[in-house]
């Protein structure tokens, strides 16, 4: 045993015989324990490799068959120690990730086959209660000096490794250079954004939506809100890049759900009787859960499903189209209207205005913002107006910003403007305020 920090009488590393309780184990024990291997390893020019191993069935198991993620990964844990060396670290990062450390490596390909032994052993079933289960371990590498120079870049990188793998779809991944573009977006923010969800710490704000026939705002569109403490606010879209990555888009968008849709019907109670737009991302369409978690929260907020439009987004791929399409027809079947969000900016529009059963079509601000300026954005924005009432669809124009577009727009014969110049997206106060002046 050489790395001191661990090996102080407040361990924390998981033990040769598993036996620990696995909520003793804090991350916070890894960055001190990677930083003395580096520092060994200048000395001696051996590599350190990290491995992130995430098992990725382990909560399905808790939900399907009642076994708890952490049990899963107790039993998972017990088997490495036999396969590990007595220098090699394991900390649990939560309940179904676990990092790595392999100090004092001669090559990379010592640290991939170390992966392959960790992955062949976690992926042999378990048996549970006299049934047997399996989980599907995905690793992320990272070694020093080749990936990374710090602890803190190690354990990032392992962790964008890891997130790399699970979107390839592959066991494991070796970070590229190429990867760092993703450190902005994750820096670990997964397990942040975890904990956001488990304690309410995201916002839905909401953006109205104005029918050119009335001029009174008939809709609102529920978007996301998160502001870390210490990192201030996080795009919607890179919040969705991280749930899709990290297998968490499923609560999230329960959360959403039922967030907007309870907030519909406190809105309904206060006199603002509202149509809700809820963004779904592409990942949901390949969820058969999807539409009872709709059925469910419409259930609990009494909703009434003709007034919940569900966005899809034109600007991801969707997978499998016949499977996406047979969750879009039960949720049209549930009474609740469909939208293709961001139109014009995906390579399929067309396609999914003849397979889809839409209702309506919002013109992606690209298009609308320079309209008045230019040509060949206005002719877009008019053919797309006449496509979508030629297909009986609704028209939404995003990201109307002044008085003349908003003009032009009507005139072409759009159905709804959304956009800065009717009001940005509105904590449920500030809406409740500005429907209630008349706007
Ligand atoms: P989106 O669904 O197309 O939402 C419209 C985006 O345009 C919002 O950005 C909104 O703030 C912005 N916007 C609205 N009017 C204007 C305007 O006049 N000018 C300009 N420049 N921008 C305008 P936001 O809130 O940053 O959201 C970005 C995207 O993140 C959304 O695009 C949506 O795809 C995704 N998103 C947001 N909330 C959720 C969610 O709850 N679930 C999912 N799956 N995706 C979400
Ligand atoms: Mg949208
Ligand atoms: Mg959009």
């Amino acid at each position: 045993m050489s790395f001191s920090p661990l090996d102080t009488g407040k361990q924390r590393a998981i033990s040769s015989d598993g036996s620990r309780d696995l909520h003793e184990f804090q991350r916070a024990d890894l960055k001190p324990a990677l930083t003395n291997a580096i520092d060994h390893a200048r000395i001696s020019q051996r590599l350190v490799a990290v491995l992130m191993v995430k098992l990725i069935r382990a909560d399905k198991l808790d939900a399907i068959v009642g076994i708890p993620t952490i049990d899963v990964m107790r039993r998972a844990m017990k088997r490495l120690p036999d396969i590990l060396r007595g220098a090699d670290r394991l900390v649990q990062i939560t309940d179904d990730k676990v990092c790595i450390m392999l100090p004092n490596l001669k090559s990379e390909t010592q640290a991939w086959l170390a992966a392959s032994k960790i992955q062949q052993t976690l992926e042999a079933p378990f048996s549970f209660n006299e049934s047997l289960v399996s989980v599907r371990p995905v690793v992320g590498i990272v070694c020093f000096p080749v990936h990374a120079a710090t602890a803190d870049e190690l354990i990032i990188r392992a962790d964008i490794a890891m997130q790399v793998a699970r979107i390839r779809d592959v066991a494991k991944y070796v970070f590229q250079p190429e990867d760092k573009r993703f450190e902005e977006v994750y820096s670990g923010f997964e397990d942040d954004l975890r904990e956001a969800l488990r304690t309410n710490q995201l916002e839905l704000h909401y953006q109205p939506q104005v029918d050119f026939k009335t001029g009174k705002c008939s809709s609102v569109e529920a978007l996301l809100r998160w502001q870390i403490p210490e990192r201030g606010f996080i795009s919607p879209a890179a919040i969705i890049q991280v749930a899709e990555a990290s297998g968490l888009i499923g609560t999230l968008t329960s959360w959403v759900l039922n967030t907007s849709l309870r907030q519909q019907n406190d809105l309904r109670r206060n006199g603002a009787d509202l149509n809700m737009s809820v963004n779904i991302s592409t990942v949901n369409l390949a969820d058969t859960e999807l539409p009872d978690m709709v059925g469910q929260a419409i259930g609990t907020w009494q909703a009434d499903p003709q007034k919940i439009m569900i966005e899809i987004t034109e600007s991801s791929t969707i997978n499998d189209i016949d499977y996406s399409l047979t969750i879009l027809q039960r949720l049209k079947e549930i009474g609740m209207k469909l939208s293709l969000d961001d139109f014009g900016t995906g390579y399929s529009s067309l396609s999914y205005v003849k397979r889809f059963p839409l209702d309506e079509i919002k013109i992606d601000k690209l298009f609308v913002q320079n309209m008045c300026e230019t040509k060949k954005d206005q002719q877009i924005v008019r053919s797309v107006i006449d496509l979508a009432h030629h297909f009986e669809l609704s028209v939404v124009a995003e990201g109307v910003e002044d008085d003349a577009t908003y003009r032009d727009l009507k005139k072409f014969g759009c159905d709804v403007a959304q956009g800065f110049l009717i009001s940005k997206a509105l904590p449920y106060d500030a809406l409740l305020s500005w429907i209630k002046k008349g706007r």
